[in-house]
């Protein structure tokens, strides 16, 4: 009972790496956006912060038990759908919450204080996100029961759309132009991270655009769109980005900026 929380996090590694690989094979292939700081120094924040993240998710527990068996008749790719799309609906509310509760955006904002946008953004997230971005598909598993397999299924698709969603392409593909108003592409959840005032209102959702369009909250993509957040003076230090959610506002140059919504 319970082992698909431990199957969930043990299976996450190898498509999310995989993931990685080609990711960043696409954007060497098609093109990225020209680079504002040293791709060393985003990279060495994200491993940190992904590596410390990691070893927090580890203290999740691994044997909870199921509220139910709801999925049971249902094979393991149907039950790992529909475990994902929940969980996609609840990571659109989590992750607005992070955007309108201030001590959630001061977790939230490392995330966005990048300051350029590509696949090593999809590793720099605070570890107390990584935390509660793992908790809509464990609250959808212990309340479902999928089996092991639908979950590491499910927690895989979360992962590696995490990547795919990242990817800093220069310019926004015909492709991306048709899926958008049904998946949230590159081009879309870049337009969620736009550090212009009319920017960065929009494009909650993970994968489904379902969700934003529900809520009005969908935004289209514009080309060009600068990234980060305004007077970030923690740049890409490890340490000062750990401790930045309880860093004075003076010291973490947020005076007087409220949280992007
Ligand atoms: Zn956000």
């Amino acid at each position: 009972m319970g082992s698909w929380v431990e199957a969930a996090l043990d299976h996450r590694l190898a498509p999310w790496l995989l993931a990685l690989v080609l990711a960043g094979l696409a954007e060497w292939r098609l093109g990225r956006h020209p680079a504002t700081r040293p791709a060393a120094d985003r990279w060495w924040l994200g491993i940190g912060l992904w590596a410390i993240g990691s070893l927090a998710l580890a203290a999740w527990p691994t044997s909870l038990p199921a509220a139910s068996g709801a999925l049971a008749a249902l094979p393991d790719v149907a039950q790992a759908g529909l475990v994902f799309v929940l969980a996609d609906g609840l990571h659109y509310g989590v992750h607005r919450l992070m955007h309108a509760v201030p001590w959630l955006w001061r977790i939230h904002r490392v995330h966005h204080a990048d300051a350029d946008y590509d696949i090593a953004t999809a590793l720099r997230f605070h570890p107390l996100e990584w935390l509660l971005s793992a908790a809509p598909v464990l609250v959808v598993a212990v309340w479902l029961g999928p089996t092991a397999q639908a979950m590491a299924w499910a927690f895989g698709a979360v992962v590696v759309w995490n990547v795919v969603q990242h990817m800093g392409l220069a310019r926004i593909r015909p492709l991306e132009c048709r899926l958008g108003p049904w998946l949230l592409t590159p081009a879309l959840h870049r337009e969620h991270h736009a550090r212009t005032a009319s920017g960065g209102t929009g494009n909650y959702g993970l994968l489904l655009a379902f969700w934003d369009r529900l809520f009005d909250t969908w935004q289209p993509p514009v080309e060009g769109t600068v990234v980060g957040v305004h007077d970030w003076r923690h740049g890409d230090d490890l340490l000062a980005n750990l401790l930045s959610p309880v860093a004075s506002d003076q010291a973490a140059g947020m005076t007087g900026e409220a949280p992007p919504r």
